[in-house]
């Protein structure tokens, strides 16, 4: 697997092979195939992500603008999932959230409760964090598991990013 574009030039404006592949549709369909991803309702690729090889279908893969979007559930190493793809870093970016989605995770993370004195505390402390957890981290009594759908306590984090990088803020529901 191999690509290559030329340095200094926008990304949209580079011609990029990826095997006989050119144009950034091309190149995520090529990506895509020899992923053995399947193409969804939903226009995007699932299946299993080639950096952390998780064994369950944790990967999806879009174009996104000028961009191909990836994003993992089980690592979100989009950086890996890129070198593993062969595709250069710059033409691979984090999906947008949905605005939808944002508020929704924004809703669940406010209606959580403070970490400190909940079932967080001894959990960080058998994962060896002895630290009190941060205020963005909190506590749900119930939470839905997207695997199995059924209700567990969980951990919410607020996911926080440097100001002017490249992807927005997001939320991350960790189930316990
Ligand atoms: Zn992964």
């Amino acid at each position: 697997m191999s690509a290559a574009g030329v340095a200094g030039v926008p990304a949209q404006d580079r011609v990029v092979s990826y095997g006989t592949a050119t144009g950034i549709a091309d190149i995520a369909t090529e990506a895509a195939a020899r992923l053995n991803l399947t193409h969804g309702r939903d226009n995007k690729w699932h299946g299993r992500c080639p950096a952390c090889g998780y064994t369950k279908h944790t990967l999806e893969l879009a174009v996104e603008q000028d961009r191909i979007a990836v994003s993992c559930n089980a690592c979100g190493d989009i950086t890996g999932i890129a070198a593993a793809m062969g595709i250069p870093r710059d033409l691979v970016r984090a999906p947008s959230p949905r605005p939808s989605n944002v508020a929704r995770a924004l809703d669940t993370w406010q209606s959580a409760t403070p970490a400190a004195g909940s079932l967080v505390e001894p959990y960080l402390r058998s994962r060896g964090i002895t630290c009190p957890p941060p205020a963005s981290i909190r506590f749900l009594s119930r939470q839905r598991n997207w695997g199995d759908g059924k209700t567990y306590p969980a951990m919410i984090s607020l996911v926080q990013r440097v100001p002017g990088a490249d992807d927005h803020a997001a939320l991350e529901l960790a189930p316990y």
